[in-house]
């Protein structure tokens, strides 16, 4: 096992590979930038390095830095958390080296599932269903309108390199393809860098419903079942749970079956989401993420596995010690996104936070890195923690959470908590009974009207 591990990130997700670490016995690094001199992972950490200014790309990116501060500290692994480096296949290369360990999956992983033309085409070949769409990029408009009229429209245009939602582009007609193609291609240059492009049918009413996995890259790989991540905006996800509304339990033995066995082909190391859309009883994988996801801790909470004390125990060399009988799904957990953002208008409010009181009782897990007197720098993204309930049944969960959220109390900024206060009493909610598309028509319609 390690002795020591460096954590590449910031804010809650650096605290939960340090609480993680801890409990393992290893010590641990945190790394910030200036900006970031009175965060909480810093305090909590036994020791910590300044990488350099605010700006991401010369703190958090900053690979240089981050070796000198392994380097420095004797470090001998580093957990790049989510986001910042965590799918940077060549981050991972050059950390293996300089001899360091790297948290995550082989690089060869990381850089086949980070192009999702690569990812689509190695989902194929591992017997995993996919959307139907073009079998590569699409280089010119004729291309695009051939694979249009083969896939039926809607369609959409999806960059390869994408992320976050970013680089994508709905043509509902032929008509609009070329325009489609053009916006998702700039798009994707100026924020990717590669403005390579793919279609996709556009499914009109789906789930968002993704599986995640283990494998230890000795062979062996389990599933530890799904999360519905359907309440979205703007293709970012607000709400998880798990399981999933919609789905029932030979379902997911098949869909999880089907990836686990995928990740033993690939003999794929480490913690990752295999993501699909769910529509009409079928399955239909858009993509899959070689890292820790936001989400996860609704998996840990109906599991009761650590899913980063496994990640470090696998980068470690360790076989993986749960078997798939082990995985025992009990009850149901749900996790709210609290950003400090405007609850309706979702305007960014960074800022001091005055008074802070996070809820607490049977089932309340809050993964945050907020206090009362801390500022949020306005410099990285608005997420400020994750209130995740767990409850024997899914409508206990969500009493749970509406208690949950009354007693949360963030002043001094605004955060999104007053939106999920009214999802949670939604019909519609509480019966599971959205897609990807319900919180944007419900916002649309007036839904979010009066929230404060
Ligand atoms: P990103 O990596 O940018 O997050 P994804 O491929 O994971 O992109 O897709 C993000 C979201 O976009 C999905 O959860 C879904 O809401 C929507 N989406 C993606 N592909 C399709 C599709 N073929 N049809 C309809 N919606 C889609």
């Amino acid at each position: 096992m390690f002795e020591k591990i460096l954590i590449a990130n910031r804010g809650e997700i650096a605290l939960r590979i340090l609480r993680a670490a801890k409990e393992l016995g290893i010590a641990t690094v945190a790394v910030h930038s200036t900006a970031d001199a009175d965060a909480m992972h810093v305090k909590l950490a036994d020791e910590s390095v300044c990488l350099g200014p605010p700006a991401a790309r010369d703190s958090y990116l900053n690979i240089p830095a981050l070796l000198a501060a392994c380097e420095i500290t004797g470090a001998e692994a580093v957990h790049p958390g989510y986001g910042f480096l965590s799918e940077n296949a060549r981050f991972a290369e050059i950390l293996e080296d300089h001899g360091i360990g790297f948290i995550g999956p082989k690089p060869e992983h990381i850089r086949i599932m980070g192009d999702k033309i690569e990812a689509k085409k190695t989902a194929i070949r591992l017997g995993i269903p996919c959307v139907p769409g073009s079998a590569g990029a699409i280089t010119d408009d004729v291309e695009g309108l051939r694979v249009g009229a083969e896939i039926g429209y809607p369609v959409l245009v999806k960059a390869a390199s994408g992320g976050g939602g970013r680089g994508m582009k709905v043509a509902l007609t032929a008509e609009d393809l070329p325009d489609a193609l053009a916006m998702a291609r700039s798009e994707a240059k100026a924020a990717f860098g590669d403005d390579s492009v793919y279609l996709e049918k556009y499914l009109q009413k789906p789930r968002h419903i993704e599986i995640q996995i283990l494998g230890d890259g000795q062979g062996r790989a389990i599933h530890l079942g799904e999360r519905d991540c359907s309440l979205q905006r703007r293709h970012q996800k607000v709400w998880e749970e798990s399981p999933s509304p919609a789905i029932n339990e030979e379902q997911r033995a098949r869909i999880g079956e089907i990836c686990a066995k995928a990740m033993r082909d690939l003999n794929y190391s480490g913690a990752g989401t295999v993501e699909f859309l769910y529509e009409n009883g079928e399955f239909y994988f858009i993509e899959m993420n070689t890292r820790i996801q936001v989400e996860h801790p609704v998996t840990e909470m109906i599991t009761g596995f650590d899913l980063v004390n496994e990640q470090i125990k696998i980068a470690a060399g360790s076989p993986l010690s749960i078997k798939q009988e082990d995985i025992v799904l009990r009850g149901h957990a749900i996790e709210c996104r609290i950003n400090a953002e405007h609850p309706t208008t979702f305007r960014p409010s960074p800022g001091k936070i005055t008074y802070y009181h996070p809820p607490g009782g049977l089932g309340v897990r809050v993964d945050s890195a907020v206090y009362a007197g801390y500022t949020i720098p306005p410099n990285y993204d608005s997420l400020v923690g994750k209130l995740i309930v767990h409850g024997r049944t899914r409508t206990e969960t969500l009493m749970r959470l509406r208690r949950a959220l009354d007693e949360l109390i963030i002043d001094g900024i605004e955060t999104t908590t007053p939106l999920y206060r009214t999802l949670v009493r939604n019909p519609d909610i509480q019966n599971g009974d959205y897609d990807i598309h319900w919180l944007e028509q419900f916002l649309a319609a007036g839904g979010g009207d009066g929230i404060v």
